[in-house]
């Protein structure tokens, strides 16, 4: 049993299989860590933009360029916009 696994793995191709299971399990971890900063970030943006909200936006009304541009509603301070 060990002789057929060493004949279809030899050494080098086990040090790199198991370097690549390291490498995955590591690349999973910091996807997770990555989708817990992006979340986070959301919130605040939310909460930036509640923020702002709470002392009175500062709007400004422009309309898109083109031959149906649509008036569009920012605030210069914060994210919201309708
Ligand atoms: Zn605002």
């Amino acid at each position: 049993m060990e002789y057929a696994e060493q004949e279809c793995h030899s050494p080098k191709m086990i040090e790199i299989e198991e370097m690549t299971k390291v490498m995955l399990k590591q690349r999973s971890e910091l996807e997770i860590t990555l989708k817990d900063i992006n979340n986070k970030l959301s919130n605040l943006k939310l909460k930036h933009i509640e923020a702002c909200g709470d002392i009175g936006h500062d709007l400004h009304t422009e309309r898109e360029q083109g031959p149906y541009g649509e008036r569009f509603t920012y605030c210069s301070r914060c994210a919201y916009s309708s």
